[in-house]
């Protein structure tokens, strides 16, 4: 388990941690990762709810989060690119 923070700075220093996503995604690719796949939060390993697609130097990778990490996340990374 690690920190919101960390998993912040892991998503920018090692975006190859993180599993590749289409660089064209809409909120239907977002929408049917959170809600018909089955992934664990990058941050707390509780079960993922929300997809966020941070967009990284090697291109847009898939952050899967629970429900408290989510709002920690977009509360301390308005980093450019992260969508709901
Ligand atoms: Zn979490």
């Amino acid at each position: 388990m690690i920190n919101i923070v960390e998993l912040v700075n892991r998503i920018n220093q090692e975006p190859a941690a993180f599993e590749a996503a289409p660089r064209d995604h809409t909120g239907h690719d977002v929408e049917h990762r959170a809600k018909t796949e089955s992934h664990d939060c990058a941050c707390c390993d509780q079960p993922a709810c929300a997809a966020l697609v941070a967009e990284t130097a090697i291109g847009p990778r898939w952050v899967d989060v629970c429900p408290d990490c989510y709002c920690h996340l977009l509360r301390i990374a308005p980093f450019e690119g992260m969508e709901p």
